[in-house]
């Protein structure tokens, strides 16, 4: 039964990858640098959130510091 371990490791992979990626760029991997997020049903609202992750500067290494 070694097929969710698969996808577990995979899904792991991936997600490190991804965010080695950030690391590289320097952006926040929450927002992708924006600075915030930005859901459909609050673009409807026409309001928008300062990122949780990085607390609104986009930058990875405030979101390093809030995250690890
Ligand atoms: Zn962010």
């Amino acid at each position: 039964m070694g097929f969710f371990n698969a996808i577990r490791q995979w899904t792991e992979t991936r997600k490190s990858k991804r965010i080695a990626d950030f690391e590289l760029e320097g952006t926040c991997p929450n927002c992708q640098g924006r600075g915030f997020n930005m859901l459909e049903s609050e673009i409807m609202m026409g309001s928008f959130n300062d990122c949780t992750g990085c607390r609104g500067s986009g930058s990875f290494s405030d979101w390093a510091e809030t995250n690890y």
